[in-house]
């Protein structure tokens, strides 16, 4: 069995894009910048399962140079990388993620957000949300985090 953490942090965007975490779309809450959808949620899990694989990282699988990617489905890069994980001989135990914003609230979506995660990745995603508490950038309303902590265990 193997171990991975993940981390991704965005600000918030200045255009009219969507909301988009965990591949729930919030039409009426402002969007992160990023060059693909920004969802900050599968991006720390992205991570997470990548490092666990020694995979690297999604800055390596993704590049965000690549024009093909720019406004991606995050729930679909999950997707690819879980698949190359795969195919490197690995299966996901389990993910859990945690993301650090204060509104929308995650608990009303929770399980969508989670049956999106799991169907991507190949194993069971679970997602938690947490307020900022008014601390720092995050609680300035800047930007989203997650976190992202994932296990995986060789294909027999
Ligand atoms: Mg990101």
């Amino acid at each position: 069995m193997r171990i991975g953490q993940g981390y991704d942090a965005h600000r918030y965007a200045d255009d009219d894009r969507p909301l988009v975490l965990g591949g729930v779309t919030f039409p009426d809450h402002r969007g992160l910048h990023g060059h693909s959808d920004a969802d900050v949620v599968a991006h720390a899990v992205i991570d997470a399962l990548l490092s666990a694989a020694g995979l690297g990282d999604i800055g390596q699988m993704f590049s965000d140079e690549d024009a093909e990617l720019a406004g991606a489905d995050s729930i679909e890069l999950l997707r690819r990388a879980s698949s190359r994980v795969a195919a490197a001989g690995w299966r996901l135990v389990n993910a859990d993620c945690t993301v650090i914003v204060d509104a929308p609230k995650i608990a009303p979506v929770k399980d969508q957000m989670q049956h999106l995660l799991s169907d991507a990745a190949g194993g069971p995603v679970t997602v938690c949300g947490k307020r900022s508490e008014g601390i720092g950038a995050l609680g300035r309303g800047e930007g989203v985090v997650a976190l992202a902590v994932v296990l995986i265990e060789a294909r027999s």
